[in-house]
């Protein structure tokens, strides 16, 4: 881990991560991080207990408030792409976006029931009582689902449920119906917020947007990309940096941590201090949470 990590994408209970926000609180302090972005998908729902966590810690620790939004990219074809795009600081009361969030999380249940019904049709072990039992009420995603394939032996593990039964193109693969992107960049500036595109080049998760689409967002109001992400290769890595200095963005570095769910460690990439500043000077939506300190 890098020393004193500023870790900016991390997901809990609220979603599909395994950790409750006071979890993660405690975790990321405990291990030394300096700061810690909480970005639960489409749902604002870990915020007060994340913030209340905070206030109990007796070590000097800052809590950026966010969210993950499911977007996606139409381009001029009609050909979508499925994107992330994650919003920091904004007004978790403007009411479109807080209906948008309603409308993704409900969207989520929809489909996660719909993968559910067609794998056990076809006789893969899976019910809609444990992956609802094992969404606890957050926003439910494939992970959900690819535990309880683990849990009922139906897939060896998460990695092969990701890259069978579940993967995007698989029979029982179903998309969600996601926010489109240029409306949820409206949105979160509307709101005060600041987004910034999640995980945008991660190649082994399915097609990727091209530079000059990301380009397209940047022109729309994006502020910053996430370079330094687990799933991104060095060379892309590279790619992104030259355009965030092409275009004086904000580059953000970030775990993406899921607790058990995933093998990556909080704090395992990190934003730099400077851009971190940066960040939280663009957002008119909101304050960072800071503790009480020593
Ligand atoms: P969904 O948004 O429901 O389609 O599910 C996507 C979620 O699955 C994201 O949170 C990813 O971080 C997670 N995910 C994607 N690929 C994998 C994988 N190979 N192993 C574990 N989690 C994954
Ligand atoms: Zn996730
Ligand atoms: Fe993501
Ligand atoms: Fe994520």
């Amino acid at each position: 881990m890098t020393p004193r990590a500023i870790d900016l994408h991390t997901h809990t209970t609220c979603s599909d991560g395994t950790d409750t926000p006071t979890a993660l609180i405690t975790k990321a302090a405990d291990a030394g991080l300096i700061a810690l972005a909480l970005t639960d998908h489409d749902t604002t729902a870990g915020w007060d207990e994340a913030a209340q966590a905070v206030g109990a810690l007796d070590v000097d620790f800052t809590l950026v408030v966010g969210t993950e939004f499911s977007c996606v990219y139409v381009d001029p074809d009609g050909r979508r792409t499925g994107l992330h795009l994650l919003g920091y600081l904004f007004d978790r009361e403007h009411v479109v976006l807080r209906a948008e969030r309603a409308r993704l999380r409900e969207s989520r249940t929809g489909r996660a029931r719909e993968m559910v019904d067609k794998l056990s049709a076809a006789g893969h072990g899976v019910d809609w009582e444990r992956v609802s039992e094992l969404a606890g009420g957050g926003s439910i995603g494939r992970p959900h689902i690819a535990h309880a394939l683990v849990e009922s032996g139906s897939a060896a593990s998460f990695e092969e449920a990701f890259h069978g039964l579940i993967a995007k193109g698989s029979p029982f693969h179903v998309p969600k119906q996601d926010l489109e992107v240029l409306q949820a960049l409206d949105l979160i500036r509307a709101a005060g917020g600041v987004p910034v595109i999640a995980h945008v080049l991660a190649r082994t998760r399915g097609p990727v947007l091209s530079l000059e689409q990301i380009e397209h967002l940047i022109a729309a109001g994006l502020a910053g990309i996430e370079v330094d992400h687990p799933n991104h290769a060095p060379d892309d890595r590279a790619l992104l940096r030259d355009l965030v200095d092409r275009h004086d963005l904000i580059a953000t570095g970030s775990s993406d941590y899921h607790g058990d769910r995933k093998t990556t460690s909080l704090g395992c990439e990190s934003t730099p201090p400077e851009m971190f500043g940066r960040l939280i000077e663009s957002a008119s939506g909101g304050e960072p949470i800071r503790s009480p300190g020593r």
